[in-house]
């Protein structure tokens, strides 16, 4: 999944050039497998990616630039081999003089901080990423500089842009993250279905309530309504269509939210053995949670499909 926000970042500001050349670099063969990471979090900037304080400065004379920073919660972080870090070039311009680079593999100066004891996903690498000094060659500013310059001047004039670098990405990556939240319901709803056809109690099955029956009921109508705004939105990102509704952020916001309730059901289903390591149910419920928080919380992803629908500025 880290590597998938890295290849999206790369793809969708990057020149051919580059996604030919570090694209295959991110994941490598099936006999040699590779990782990315995607750095934007920091400790002080999450949900608020313009308060980014990584600061990239551009050498001319050596056409090299000059990332300094500590980024925090990145997948793969420190164990990958290519990272994608968001940095602040002009800071005045806030989230618009954001860019993204590329930090080839063995690049003196990046390091890796905490590696984070997560409450689910927990074969998943989080970690911190210390930049501390770390020169790349001019060729690794995402999109090229002769784009971001005119991106400056474009936000210097006052200007319409395309968008910041860390949201672009999040926009062509939202549905990911709401497919990987429809497989997690799925397997829980699936999981409790069986069991409340086989557990009995009152000498029948559980599931034959209609207190059971229409929890599964509920469970399975949003898994599916989560489902098909997950296909229409992967849909739209890979024929190109722009997410003017915010079709994307509709897709993450239902599927997470979808994963947390139908995991927490499902493991009330499963009574006390849902409650246990013995049933994967409780693993299943521990891991939903994140699907709310990263790529952009459900409120965040609730500001944006506010500010869509409504073209006003809701803070
Ligand atoms: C396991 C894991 C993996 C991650 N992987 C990556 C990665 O690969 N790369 C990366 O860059 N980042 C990654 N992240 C970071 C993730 O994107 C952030 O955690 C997320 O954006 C939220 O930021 P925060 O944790 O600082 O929470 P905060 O921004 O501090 O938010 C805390 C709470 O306040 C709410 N809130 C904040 N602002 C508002 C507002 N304006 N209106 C209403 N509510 C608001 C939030 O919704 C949330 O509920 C990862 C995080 C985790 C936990």
């Amino acid at each position: 999944m880290g590597t998938g926000l890295a290849a999206a970042s790369l793809s969708t500001t990057g020149t051919p050039e580059q996604i030919g050349e570090w694209a295959p670099q991110m994941f490598g063969t099936p006999d040699d497998v590779k990782l990315a990471a995607f750095c934007a979090s920091e400790p002080d900037a999450g949900s608020d990616v313009s308060a980014i304080r990584t600061r990239a400065v551009y050498d001319q004379a050596k056409d090299e630039w000059v990332i300094n920073g500590v980024k925090t919660w990145a997948t793969n972080g420190g164990i990958a081999h290519v990272h994608v870090v968001i940095a602040s070039v002009e800071p005045e311009l806030g989230s618009r003089g954001q860019a993204s680079f590329i930090i080839p593999p063995n690049t003196p100066g990046l390091s890796q901080g905490q590696k984070f004891a997560k409450h689910g996903i927990r074969a998943s690498h989080t970690a911190e990423v210390v930049l501390d000094d770390v020169r790349v060659p001019g060729s690794c500013l995402i999109g090229g500089k002769d784009r971001f310059d005119e991106r400056i001047a474009r936000a210097r004039e006052g200007r319409r842009s395309k968008g910041q670098a860390a949201m672009k990405t999040f926009e062509a990556t939202r549905p990911t993250v709401g497919a990987m939240a429809v497989g997690c319901a799925r397997a829980a709803y699936e999981y409790a279905r069986d069991y409340s056809t086989q557990r009995e109690q009152f000498g029948r099955p559980i599931g034959d309530n209609q207190g059971v029956a229409f929890l599964l009921a509920d469970m399975a109508t949003r898994i599916d309504a989560a489902r098909l705004l997950v296909w229409r939105a992967a849909w739209m990102a890979r024929n190109g269509k722009d997410f003017t509704h915010a079709e994307g952020s509709m897709s993450k916001l239902y599927a997470s939210e979808t994963a947390t309730y139908v995991t927490q059901n499902s493991l009330r289903i499963l009574g006390g053995n849902g409650y246990t390591r013995d049933y994967p149910v409780e693993r299943w419920h521990r891991d939903a949670s994140i699907f709310t928080i990263f790529e952009g919380a459900s409120e965040i992803q609730k500001l944006i499909i506010g500010r869509t629908i409504t073209g006003l500025p809701i803070r």
